[in-house]
């Protein structure tokens, strides 16, 4: 992307160093994702509960809801027009939520493996359902998780927005990807795992189906992406498979954050194909996760470019020796799930 970050070492941060309040969801108040509060919502686009039970109602394990204050309208058409040398075109967009658990307590990391997986189902599902509209251009699926990281509400939610536009840095890492295919006619993310999983060094955990890593120009102390080893552009066009081994990975990253960062704020994007265009050869999806630990300010304004405090070898090793997690996940994988 010809973005350059500072690693800057004489700042050099552990993850002690970072204040900050932890994440916790305090129950009790009054919460609209709360099952119970269906009706606090617009009604639901998409529920998973047990047969025979109908929408909007109690029983359900997850659910994808409209946005009470969309970003984006989803009626009408974009009528995209001049104004002088300006462009301008109507707010037409999709804005879901997907409400991922209906305990108010329960963070993603605390959710069960086959909870996890359900989330990036439903990830799946919607993106399927709304590349059908030929309005859209992308589907940006993030999560804010803590006040810090920009969630309004604490039970634990992603948003979902399909957006008439690819945005600028989707735009930005998919050029950045095409030069470098054909220049060397290779996929550049397939490179990089390969290369780093070799080296090692900002390596947090590999699967037979992943790569979890720490990149080797980070923007964020504890920036990590997860990568699939399997070449695939587009998310929502991966095998089956591969929704259960990321809800694996996904958790475990996650469960590593809170044990080494003591439950830090957090956002994810995923970053997968624009829908209309063929990014087949040289794009790749992955998930970014960068924990909420540092404030951008007028230097990465100014510049675009960010001074992060850890270096990634650092975040890898720190990541990858928190294995008591892994031991005491181990349990709650075995048991059915609630
Ligand atoms: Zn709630
Ligand atoms: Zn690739
Ligand atoms: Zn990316």
């Amino acid at each position: 992307m010809g973005r350059w970050v500072i690693i800057a070492t004489d700042r050099a941060k552990r993850p002690s160093d970072f204040q900050r309040e932890p994440v916790a969801n305090h129950p009790g108040r009054f919460c609209p994702f709360c099952e119970g509060n269906e009706d606090k919502t617009p009604p639901e686009i998409l529920g998973w509960r047990q047969d025979g039970q109908g929408p909007n109602q109690k029983g359900w394990s997850l659910r994808v809801v409209p946005n009470k204050f969309p970003a984006l309208g989803i009626e009408g058409e974009l009528a995209r027009r001049g104004e002088g040398l300006f462009d301008k075109m109507n707010g037409v967009g999709a804005h879901e939520v997907i409400v991922e658990t209906p305990d108010h307590t329960k963070s993603l990391a605390q959710l069960t493996e086959k909870r996890v997986e359900d989330v990036l189902w439903a990830y799946r599902d919607r993106m399927l359902d709304l590349k059908k509209d030929k309005r859209f251009r992308y589907v940006l699926i993030f999560k804010n998780h803590g006040e810090a990281a920009g969630a309004s509400l604490e039970h634990s939610h992603s948003q979902l927005i399909a957006l008439p536009v690819v945005p600028i840095y989707v735009r930005e890492e998919v050029e950045g990807a095409k030069t470098y295919y054909n220049f060397k006619e290779r996929c550049i993310f397939c490179d990089i795992i390969r290369q780093e999983a070799a080296s090692g060094a900002r390596v947090i955990q590999e699967t037979d189906h992943f790569l979890v890593l720490a990149p080797y120009a980070p923007r964020f102390p504890f920036e990590t992406w997860i990568l699939p080893k399997q070449h695939e552009s587009a998310f929502e066009d991966s095998q089956s498979h591969v929704f259960e081994s990321l809800a694996r990975v996904l958790k475990r990253l996650l469960q590593k954050l809170d044990q080494v960062l003591e439950y830090p704020p957090y956002n994810y994007v995923l970053h997968t194909s624009p829908l209309t265009e063929n990014t087949q050869d040289y794009y790749h999806w992955h998930l970014e996760v960068m924990p909420k630990l540092t404030k951008v300010a007028g230097f990465e304004w100014g510049s675009g470019f960010y001074i992060n405090p850890t270096p990634p070898e650092e975040t890898a090793r720190f990541l990858r020796e928190a294995s008591l997690v892994e031991q005491a996940e181990r349990k709650p994988v075995l048991s059915p799930s609630p």
